[in-house]
């Protein structure tokens, strides 16, 4: 049998304190589940860039704790009722990274998102959306680094609800052009979530901090 093959359970790290044991501890989920739902212009997202979240999102993204995009996309789906029925899909999609970024990591923290998100909601992940090829983000102008990354789209049919899921929006410029890209290609119902925005100018909270409690219990539920 092949070394690899064989499951083990200590080398499990939680993401949000890299204590062993879990690949997200009952304490950093408490923190993640107290962390409040915001709202950035169109984009709506499940917890604030900060404290236990931040260091989950960062293990997640640099650390290869893949583990956890699990614990985050049911956090993604409870918090912003994207179960509800009044919020359905058809597919659902990311904004993929560069292929720089891709080929150093080895995987798209952004699409292992999307697809825990789809798993949870029983609905198809895609990959819609593809990079076009300008010039590297350093090399470009502030205005245009500003404007985020230019995409094309594939195999989307219109008419089709599409939701874009995202790992955290800060200035919102990956997630518009993603939409402006699915629009052009004639969608016409783009939902554009993200699990955590990076607190500042024109975030929002979105729910009471009253249903946090209730969240939490479900979420203990559901994801443990
Ligand atoms: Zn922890």
């Amino acid at each position: 049998m092949a070394r690899h093959a064989i499951p083990n359970v200590f080398a499990l790290r939680c993401a949000g304190c890299r204590q062993s044991g879990s690949s997200l501890c009952r304490r950093c989920r408490f923190a993640l589940a107290s962390s409040p739902a915001v709202s950035f212009g169109p984009i709506r997202a499940a917890m604030s860039f900060d404290g236990a979240v931040r260091s989950a999102i960062l293990g997640l993204k640099f650390a290869n704790q893949r583990a956890v995009a699990r614990h985050l996309a049911a956090l993604l789906v409870r918090r912003l009722g994207l179960d509800r029925g009044s919020a359905a899909f058809d597919i659902v999609t990311w904004a993929p990274t560069s292929r720089q970024r891709l080929s150093r990591r080895g995987y798209d923290q952004a699409e292992l998102l999307a697809r825990a998100t789809a798993r949870r909601l029983g609905v198809p992940c895609r990959r819609l959306l593809y990079r076009t090829h300008g010039a590297p983000q350093a090399g470009r102008g502030r205005a245009e680094r500003l404007a985020g990354p230019k995409f094309r789209v594939r195999q989307a049919r219109p008419g089709v609800r599409v939701l874009v899921v995202d790992d955290v929006v800060t200035t919102g410029s990956t997630l518009r052009a993603a939409e402006a890209a699915l629009r052009a290609a004639g969608v016409t119902e783009v939902t554009l979530v993200a699990v955590a925005a990076t607190p500042g100018r024109g975030v929002r909270p979105l729910s009471p901090w009253t249903r946090t409690h209730v969240d939490f219990e479900r979420h203990l539920r559901c994801a443990s």
